[in-house]
């Protein structure tokens, strides 16, 4: 990946199944329209409620590797039993065009996207507690009881590599969070050199040292 061609900001966001990843992250985008948000491609079934295209590219296993083979993915993960992937390409362009882009993906993908780019500011979501977990993943209705069981078992694994991140936020209540999610953001494109490669011609006339 070209890194020297991102004029927007990089942005993930991993957290265990349950901890309100999704429902934060589509509340930071509809109240920030410039954070573009990526669209994973999976082998994973389609949920109820869940549309092509929109909540994810579903496409089959032939297809995954195919793509996979191709280099076409910046990132890939097998979580729960199916593959998920970022495509490099849309990322490159989104970045390219100045947009700021939010991945929400694993902490195996996180890890990834941390070797090829160094600079993209991650950020992990826990729950306040593991039976608050258990509730929100039972609540939703949308998973089989051993789907559910093994998603638990697995929140444990996910929540260990949390130190690897830039953030912390603990979704206890979902406003706070959501604000807390929007701070990073906010914080982020306050830095002093995207500051500066923004904001270039006013730099330059106010007499700021390059
Ligand atoms: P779900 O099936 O519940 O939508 O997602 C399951 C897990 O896969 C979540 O932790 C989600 O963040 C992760 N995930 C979704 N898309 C990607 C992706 O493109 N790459 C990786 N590594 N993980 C992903």
């Amino acid at each position: 990946m070209d890194n020297s061609k991102a004029k927007g900001l990089l942005f993930l966001v991993s957290a265990p199944s349950g901890a309100g990843k999704s429902s934060l992250v589509h509340d930071l985008i509809t109240k920030d329209p410039k954070v573009h948000l990526s669209i994973s491609y999976t082998t994973r079934e389609v949920r109820p409620g869940e549309q092509n295209g929109v909540d994810y590219h579903f496409i089959s296993q032939e297809d995954f590797e195919e793509r996979k083979k191709n280099h076409e993915f910046l990132e890939w993960a097998f979580v729960h039993g199916n593959y998920y992937g970022t495509s490099r390409l849309w990322i490159e362009q989104e970045l390219a065009a100045g947009y700021d882009v939010m991945l929400e993906i694993d902490w195996q993908g996180a890890l990834q996207v941390k070797k090829i780019f160094p600079e993209v500011i991650s950020t992990f979501i826990l729950p306040p507690s593991i039976e608050a977990l258990k509730q929100r993943l039972v609540g939703r209705g949308t998973d089989a009881p051993e789907v559910i069981a093994r998603r638990l078992k697995g929140a444990g694994a996910e929540i260990v590599h949390a130190p690897q991140f830039d953030y912390v936020i603990i979704n206890n209540d979902f406003n706070q969070a959501s604000c807390e999610l929007q701070s990073i953001i906010r914080a982020a494109r306050l830095r002093y050199e995207c500051q500066a490669r923004r904001e270039q011609a006013l730099f330059a006339s106010l007499g700021v040292p390059a």
